[in-house]
């Protein structure tokens, strides 16, 4: 794939499949989407990935080993506008930006890619014949219909939110209920009635649509209209993980629907060196943790994190940290650059020492798909992001669910009331910053489903063997012959026969 400065155009009769990823600039829409761009160069198909400057430097072994390997992937870095909207210099990925009060700046500095982007893919040789976003990038809508190619929609979270959040928005449930804990009956899941003997309900609250933060319903409406527009859809889900969900979507959606993960199960690369990269350099000696992990028994480490966007206050992390010393029970624990501070480092020190023998701290990002995939690890208290939950699901890791915001409650209910390999620790507010004394959990309450979820029992035993039962449906989906791999096939003619039309056009 070349990138021509020439303003007019070289057309190419070459039919050669070239599709151009967009995602939103955060970790957990930019890992599926590298994941997804690898998948498809696989199946013979050129990719174009959209990235900006900091994003690029932050993912820069994974382009090393793209371009090392001859993989048709053109990275293209555009210039994220900061400056122009108050955001700070370098503040490219929404896990950098400091406040609650600048997140609207962050997706107005996101809207104004278009232009630049629009540019940068005029030139390019040979011409895209499609186009997949994230769904948080509806202003890519303008440059497919300015280029004439094809525009899908690429969905991050769990089907149950999308669907549940497209059906609310359908029938403006927010004007109807005004009540945000009302428990809603959400309709056209016929297959979960009866399966279950009684309908889902899910507060507004729980199904936000796409935002229902103040200031974002500008924003809410264009995501919505982008998805309407869209020639088809891309999700990261398998039909065995939420059947009920994929198939009552693909009724009211009205196009056509691929669902094509678990996308973190390409990167299933024997090479750990290569996979502890993954969306970011690992602040952590590679080496030490294997050995460490691997002098653990099976199964009997915990891991905890809470994704790439959560902040938590100080408050919170010691009562996590009280809970995990009460437990007794091995684990490594995650806390995020922005969660440090002096009080948070002052008690991490007597912390350490005390648990030098079972604990494992990483201070920064986490190689969390090669951690989860280690047998020592026997569970995982999470947020639930739909790539954390899927990344334990494809590894047969048992989950402590504890959602925060978005999709995240609507995946905890996945995780705990159908698949049944998890325990809620019972939260329903949804935060996004913690407020300076705001504790949601207790250190007891974080003790007692630790316990439950590693001790020894029947229970235990259960849900492991479920957790291993739903690994091997995700491990399958993928192989050749299974749903997502065929869905990935059925994507890639879509995408060929897309490329063969725009020949056709030009040569008329
Ligand atoms: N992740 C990681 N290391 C970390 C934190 C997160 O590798 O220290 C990865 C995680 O494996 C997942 C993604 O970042 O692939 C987070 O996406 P998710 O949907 O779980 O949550 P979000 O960060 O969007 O809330």
């Amino acid at each position: 794939i070349a990138d021509s400065n020439n303003s007019t155009t070289t057309t190419t009769t070459t039919p050669t499949p070239h599709v151009v990823l967009v995602p939103l600039m955060a970790q957990g829409h930019i890992i599926p989407m590298l994941d997804l761009a690898q998948l498809l160069t696989e199946r013979d198909v050129h990719v174009t990935f959209i990235t900006t400057p900091v994003n690029a430097s932050r993912i820069k072994p994974i382009i090393v080993r793209v371009h090392e390997s001859n993989l048709p992937i053109n990275f293209i870095e555009l210039p994220f506008p900061c400056a122009e909207t108050g955001l700070p210099l370098g503040c490219e990925n929404l896990d950098l930006v400091p406040s609650v009060d600048l997140q609207l700046n962050f997706f107005e500095a996101n809207q104004l890619l278009a232009l630049p982007f629009e540019q940068r893919l005029k030139n390019l040789v040979p011409p895209p014949s499609c186009m997949i976003n994230d769904m948080w990038n509806p202003w890519t809508a303008n440059v497919a219909r300015s280029l004439n190619i094809r525009r899908l929609v690429y969905h991050g979270p769990s089907c149950a939110y999308i669907y549940c959040s497209y059906v609310f928005q359908l029938h403006k449930i927010s004007e109807i209920v005004t009540d945000e804990f009302e428990e809603i009956t959400v309709p056209g899941l016929t297959d979960y009635d009866n399966v279950f003997g009684q309908s889902f309900k899910v507060c507004r609250r729980h199904a936000p649509g796409w935002s229902n933060a103040p200031g974002f319903e500008k924003l809410s409406e264009k995501v919505l209209q982008g998805e309407e527009t869209a020639d088809g859809v891309v999700m990261n889900t398998f039909d065995d993980v939420e059947p009920m969900f994929v198939e009552a979507y693909k009724k009211v959606v009205g196009k056509d629907v691929w669902s094509v993960g678990p996308l973190c199960l390409y990167d299933k690369d024997d090479d750990l060196s290569a996979r502890i990269v993954r969306g970011n350099k690992a602040a952590v000696d590679q080496g030490k943790l294997l050995c460490w992990l691997d002098s653990m028994e099976e199964n009997s480490v915990l891991y905890v994190s809470f994704g790439s966007l959560t902040q938590m206050n100080v408050g919170q992390i010691l009562e996590i940290g009280s809970g995990l010393e009460a437990s007794e029970v091995p684990f490594i624990w995650v806390i995020k650059d922005v969660e440090k501070c002096p009080k948070v480092e002052e008690w991490m020190e007597g912390f350490e020492k005390r648990m030098s023998l079972r604990s494992f701290v990483i201070k920064g990002w986490a190689p969390q798909a090669v951690i989860l995939s280690h047998k020592s690890v026997g569970g995982f208290v999470s947020h639930c992001g739909w790539n954390s939950t899927l990344e334990a699901v494809s590894n047969g890791v048992p989950m402590i669910t504890w959602p925060q915001f978005a999709d995240q409650f609507l995946n905890g209910r996945l995780v705990v009331e159908l698949l049944r390999i998890g325990i809620a620790i019972g939260v329903k507010e949804p935060v996004f910053y913690y407020g300076e004394d705001e504790i949601r959990v207790r250190r007891d309450d974080v003790e007692k489903a630790v316990r439950s979820l590693m001790g020894a029992g029947e229970e235990t035993e259960e849900r492991r063997i479920r957790a291993r039962e739903i690994k091997e449906k995700a491990i399958k989906a993928m192989e050749e012959g299974g749903s997502s791999y065929e869905n990935i096939t059925r994507l890639v003619e879509y995408i060929k026969h897309e490329s063969c039309k725009g020949v056709q056009e030009t040569k008329a």
